[in-house]
Order: C-alpha cells, then sequence, then structure tokens
C-alpha cells in the first residue's frame, strides 16, 4: 500500500503513522522469497514517517507469519518475523539506476506525494528468514533407506549403516580373518 506523504511535504504534520496488512504474496517488483518458505496471512505493517530538517526518517515495523519445511523431516515448521527497519526518505526525484546502487540502499524516494514500500519489505522479509529450520532440536530426519519419519518411530530398516564402498573390501578382508 501506498503511504501518502503529503503533509509532511506541506509541513503540516510532524509525523504520520500508517497501519495496514499486506499481502506479502502479491507485491510487484519484489524478489522472491526462498524456497519452500509459504507465508500464511497477510503481514501486519505500521509505518512511521518523521519530518527531520530538510528530510524525512521512516521506520516500518513488519510482523508476518511463515511456514517452512523442517530440514531434516520436511515437516511444517511455524515461524514468525517481527522486525522494524529504518530508512531515509527522500522527496527528490529517484536517479536513473538507483535500485542498483548500493548508495542508495538505505534512502526510499516519494512518489506523487507518497511512498511505496511494499518491495522493501518484501526484501527485508527475504533477507530476514532464517536459513536453517528445525521442527525440534533433536529431530531424527527421515531413514535415509525407506523415507520413513523416524520421529514417529523406527521403520525397521536395518540398524546396521551403509558401509562405503572403498571400505567394503577391508570388511571382507575381517569377515575372512573371522
Ligand atoms: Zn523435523
Ligand atoms: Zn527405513
Amino acid at each position: 500500500m501506498k503511504t501518502d506523504v503529503t503533509k509532511i511535504l506541506n509541513k503540516k504534520e510532524a509525523m504520520i503513522v500508517s497501519s495496514y496488512k499486506l499481502d506479502v504474496t502479491s507485491v510487484q517488483d519484489a524478489p522472491a522469497l526462498p524456497d519452500g518458505i509459504t507465508i500464511t496471512a497477510p503481514a501486519d505493517v505500521e509505518v512511521t514517517v518523521k519530518d527531520q530538517n530538510n528530510c524525512m526518517s521512516l521506520s516500518c515495523r513488519v510482523r508476518v507469519d511463515y511456514v517452512a519445511p523442517c530440514d531434516r523431516c520436511l515437516d511444517d515448521v511455524p515461524g514468525t518475523l517481527d522486525f522494524t527497519f529504518e530508512k531515509t526518505v527522500s522527496a527528490d526525484a529517484a536517479p536513473a539506476g538507483f535500485e542498483d546502487d548500493p548508495t542508495y540502499d538505505d534512502v526510499v524516494f516519494v512518489s506523487e506525494s507518497s511512498l511505496d514500500l511494499d518491495p522493501a519489505i518484501v526484501e527485508e522479509i527475504a533477507l530476514r528468514l532464517p536459513i536453517y529450520h528445525l521442527c525440534s532440536e533433536d529431530c531424527p530426519g527421515l531413514c535415509p533407506r525407506c523415507g520413513k519419519n523416524l520421529k514417529e518411530g523406527p521403520c525397521g530398516c536395518s540398524e546396521k549403516k551403509e558401509i562405503d564402498p572403498r571400505l567394503k573390501k577391508l570388511q571382507k578382508l575381517l569377515d575372512n580373518f573371522d
């Protein structure tokens, strides 16, 4: 959603707060979220824009629920991100190529008296999602042979570990030795 900053530009207000729900999956021109991540509900967004001498600052709080597959057993692992990011707001015209220029990473440009923060919000979510997801610290994962989720109990496959083929010859020698 766009945040109208007209009142700050006209010096009628020193601060604007706007809250809305953001459907993260429908934002245009936003980076893709990592594979397997499902956003389960619209994100809660609260944008605060403050007038400062000759510029504006903004702080944006985002709370979003998601589900990710467990790295070991692939079960759904629910998670919540709750974070705040800050940017400087520029009322100047955005220079060409600013999207790819790291100098402007912390700057958002006002366009037609409003700010479109949604692509930046999705980018922040993508950056902040954890890399690892575990349903529990001691998740036993799937059996490498039959694929059963070992959380539900043993699968009956041999307990013996698969022998490294390079060691098989040695194993044979040892067997003959017995
Ligand atoms: Zn698991
Ligand atoms: Zn098994």
